[in-house]
């Protein structure tokens, strides 16, 4: 299996934000964005060609929303944030679905989704960027990619998962494309484990504030989702974290690192 370095700029390195360096070691590799190491049994073009034909499948069964006062927004939020934290190596894409459901998602090659109805209740940027954030600690952690090497393994045993995708290549079958969750190609978005939401919460605000936005802005957003009613179609709610606990172990993170 090939496994790509991808190179730090120094600005990468200084903010401790690198997104995917990954050294292997039998199939694990070490996240830097994450300081853990995780299953990585899938290359990463073979993931950016699954993500690529899942957005174009994604762009043809939604309704993309092209109104300006919406699409300016999470224009504006979406590019400094991806400037501000040296991820431009991805080929960053911000739409807006036209439909009431309070969701965002993205896949692993940049392209992210806001749904009307998430935006409406966005009053400052910085709701935005608490969400945006989020999405793209789920790319720096590679977290569908390990979704996908997890089940991957459990499926063929992991001695024998390792042996079988070097010698043939990996074979992607339907199972590995919902697994990389991009489920999107199948009309559904895989909730995230429980530690991929509090690992995408934490480096989410470290991507907002190195944006320029303040913390309390997250935990504000994530409290006025909490008084809302659950949408089970909402990936937030209809994952692990309850509110409580997220918002919490958000509080925790900001103390920890000194924001304010
Ligand atoms: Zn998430």
């Amino acid at each position: 299996m090939t496994i790509r370095k991808i190179s730090m700029s120094r600005r990468d390195i200084v903010l401790g934000l690198a997104a995917g360096t990954i050294i292997p070691v039998s199939g694990c590799a070490q996240n830097s964005a994450l300081g853990r190491s995780q299953l990585q049994l899938v290359s990463q073009d073979q993931i950016m060609m699954l993500s690529q034909q899942a957005w174009q499948e994604a762009l043809q069964r939604e309704r993309v929303l092209r109104d300006p006062r919406y699409n300016r927004r999470l224009q504006r939020v979406g590019a400094n944030m991806v400037a501000r934290t040296g991820m431009s190596d991805l080929d960053w894409e911000f739409v807006v679905i036209d439909s009431d459901q309070v969701n965002a998602w993205v896949l692993p090659n940049g392209k992210v989704a806001f749904y009307r109805g998430i935006l409406d209740i966005m009053e400052e940027d910085g709701h935005i960027a608490t969400v945006m954030g989020h999405e793209m600690g789920h790319v720096a952690g590679r977290h569908a990619a390990e979704r996908a090497s997890q089940q991957r393994a459990s499926q063929l045993g992991l001695q024998l998962a390792g042996a079988v995708l070097q010698q043939q290549g990996v074979n992607f079958n339907e199972d590995m494309a919902a697994a990389l969750g991009v489920g999107v190609t199948y009309g559904v978005i895989l909730p995230y484990s429980r530690q991929h939401e509090f690992e995408a919460d934490r480096l989410g605000v470290d991507y907002m504030v190195t944006a320029g936005y303040a913390p309390h802005e997250a935990l504000d957003f994530w409290l006025a989702m909490s008084t809302l009613h659950r949408d089970a179609s909402f990936e937030f709610m209809s994952t692990h974290p309850s509110d409580e606990a997220r918002i919490s172990a958000m509080r925790a993170h900001i103390a920890a690192r000194g924001y304010s």
